[in-house]
């Protein structure tokens, strides 16, 4: 089994039982400023399951690029990897669970023809929230799974959101492979990481609303969510369960990196591998998706993803990885041209700071924990390197003292990451959604002033400002700023209507819409027009009126690679 089978299966499966397929949204969120990639299918759908229609309607479903930067400290294991692929299928206040779950148990066992007995499932226990999902557990068990493979988990195991404090929620279900591995311990359960049971599917059913109280009340639009890894479930198909590196998905990657380093795919070089297979080819998605390595947010992930992965050869070959040996390696991942250049420009930064870090390595007399942790957060060390040069320099440091400055800085981070992605989401706030009209302006505006080669290649919008990268080979003149500051003020003064019209993206395309996301957009599109001055394919939401933007300011620009600007706006608010 290949991964595009898989992907085609579930697809067919999907369609055939009414659902509309979305294609895969940027591993960067476009409109959305609260968190830095793309990490779930329903990602993108969060204002369709909030209750704002699909212009595709309520039977949905998907492969979505997904980036967990979270997982990272997995990456080793066989199945965790920090870049895969989710299939998910969705439905908008349609089907239930009964539907549901009939489709899960009816794609694995019928259509991947997976052994029943190989399946075991979780359900929320119950808590002072919510009660036990009895009604879960009943519809697997009239399916033929029997009680003892049923499985009552809490909370953290068994349970789905709200993403902020509050909004929809419930239970979730999730579907296990038996590897038949030996359990790893007496409490070794389909929870346990240990990798004898492989969570391959998860169903979560957003039947709840937590309300500003607290309490959990029954949700008006009840929703399905899905997602099943598509690395994971290949490998179970292939016979490679537990290893999804041995799949087409990571396996050129690999052979790559043995004939490269001239080792082999076995012992502890395993480890090493999938981690430098891995982060090469979560950097290669990224820099396909626009990301450019950096020093903050997606592009420090990046840099840091491709640095692992060259100090990962060091310790593999013992030296760092060349340019070309990375290129070479990541040349088996289908990529666009640029790419070589990108990894080959950061390689050669890297080497400079390394040497650098190399030299405060042999300068520092008492290595500690600080100085490991120092090495790891400017240069990317990994601590095994720091510690490998330490003993170069007949030193010690204490893998405790390392790991407690990390737990401290990972405590911070993650804090700052839950706040990230906590903090809205849902909040498509009034500001936000003024910044988001404003964005269309904008670049008509630059159209108008610059020309029609002016092309959107991203935008970020925070409840503090808009940033909008396009495609234009100088920088802008004072005058043209001020130009488009101009129109921009005259349109929103005008106070032109907001409309959205539902129709194929060739008819938008047709009628004038711009719509630079090639490849990204579904058979139905929503196209927002403002007045007769912008059009633009988009998924929305917008003001109803310009006016209620109040008035635009240019803060900033800046390059951002060849032929690629950068502006920052901010607005001052009207009505
Ligand atoms: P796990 O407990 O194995 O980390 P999860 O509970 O975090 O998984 P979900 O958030 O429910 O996973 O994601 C849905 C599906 O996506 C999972 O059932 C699994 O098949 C897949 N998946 C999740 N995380 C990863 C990952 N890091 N790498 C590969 N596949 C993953
Ligand atoms: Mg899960």
């Amino acid at each position: 089994m290949t991964t595009s089978s898989l992907k085609k299966l579930y697809l067919d499966f999907f369609v055939k039982k009414g659902h509309q397929i979305i294609p895969s949204a940027s591993l960067v969120p476009e409109n959305d400023p609260t968190a830095l990639f793309i990490s779930a299918g329903m990602h993108p759908l969060v204002p369709y399951l909030l209750g704002e229609p699909h212009p595709l309607g309520k039977k949905l479903c998907s492969v979505q690029r997904c980036l967990r930067t979270g997982d990272i400290d997995f990456v080793g294991d066989g199945f965790h990897h920090t870049f895969f692929e989710m299939l998910g299928n969705w439905s908008l206040g349609d089907y239930w669970k009964k539907e549901a779950i009939g489709y899960s148990w009816e794609f694995l066992t019928k259509i991947l023809q997976i052994p029943a007995e190989k399946i075991s499932v979780s359900c929320f226990a119950g808590d002072q929230d919510a009660p036990r999902d009895e009604e879960t557990a009943q519809i697997w068990q009239n399916l033929g799974i029997p009680r003892e493979k049923i499985h009552f988990l809490g909370k953290k195991e068994n349970w789905w959101g709200p993403i902020g404090q509050t909004g929809p929620c419930g239970p979730d279900t999730e579907m296990f492979y038996d590897t038949g591995k030996p359990v790893c311990g007496p409490d070794c359960n389909v929870a346990c990481q240990c990798g004898k049971y492989l969570e391959i599917w998860n169903d979560v059913f957003m039947q709840y609303e937590k309300t500003a109280a607290g309490r959990y009340r029954w949700l008006k639009q009840r929703n399905v969510d899905t997602g099943m890894g598509v690395e994971r479930v290949t490998a179970v198909l292939s016979g490679f369960e537990g290893d999804d590196y041995r799949t087409d998905a990571f396996w050129p990657i690999v052979e790559k990196i043995q004939s490269v380093s001239g080792q082999k795919y076995a012992g502890k070089n395993q480890v090493l591998m999938r981690i430098i297979a891995d982060h090469l080819r979560a950097a290669v998605f990224l820099i396909n998706d626009g990301v450019r390595p950096g020093n903050i947010e997606q592009g420090y992930v990046v840099r840091r993803l491709l640095r692992r992965a060259a100090v990962k050869m060091r310790l593999l070959t013992g030296k760092l990885a060349s340019a070309g040996e990375l290129k070479l390696i990541t040349d088996t991942i289908k990529a666009k041209k640029e790419l070589a250049a990108v990894i080959g420009e950061e390689m050669v930064k890297f080497e400079k700071t390394l040497d650098r870090g190399l030299r405060q390595v042999k300068k520092s007399k008492n290595f500690d924990g600080k100085t490991a942790f120092d090495l790891y957060q400017s240069y990317g060390f990994p601590f095994e390197i720091t510690q490998e040069l330490a003993q170069e320099c007949g030193q010690k440091i204490s893998q405790q003292a390392f790991a407690k400055e990390l737990t401290q800085h990972q405590q911070i981070s993650r804090q700052g990451a839950t706040k990230k992605f906590a903090g809205g989401l849902a909040d498509h706030s009034a500001v936000v959604t003024k910044y988001h009209t404003a964005t269309h302006l904008l670049q008509q505006a630059l159209r108008d002033v610059l020309g029609d080669q002016v092309h959107q290649i991203g935008s970020n919008i925070t409840a503090e400002r808009l940033r909008f990268d396009f495609t234009h080979p100088q920088a802008l003149t004072s005058e043209e700023i001020e130009k488009v500051e101009k129109i921009v003020n005259q349109k929103i003064k005008a106070g032109l209507p907001v409309t959205m019209t539902t129709m194929s993206l060739a008819e938008a395309k047709k009628q004038g819409g711009l719509a630079f996301f090639e490849g990204r957009y579904a058979d139905k599109v929503k196209m927002y027009s403002i007045g007769d001055y912008s059009k633009e394919v988009c998924g929305g939401p917008h003001v109803t009126s310009t006016r209620e933007i109040g008035s635009i300011k240019v803060t900033r620009q800046k390059a951002v690679g060849a032929g690629r600007r950068r502006l920052y706006a901010t607005l001052a608010h009207g009505s």
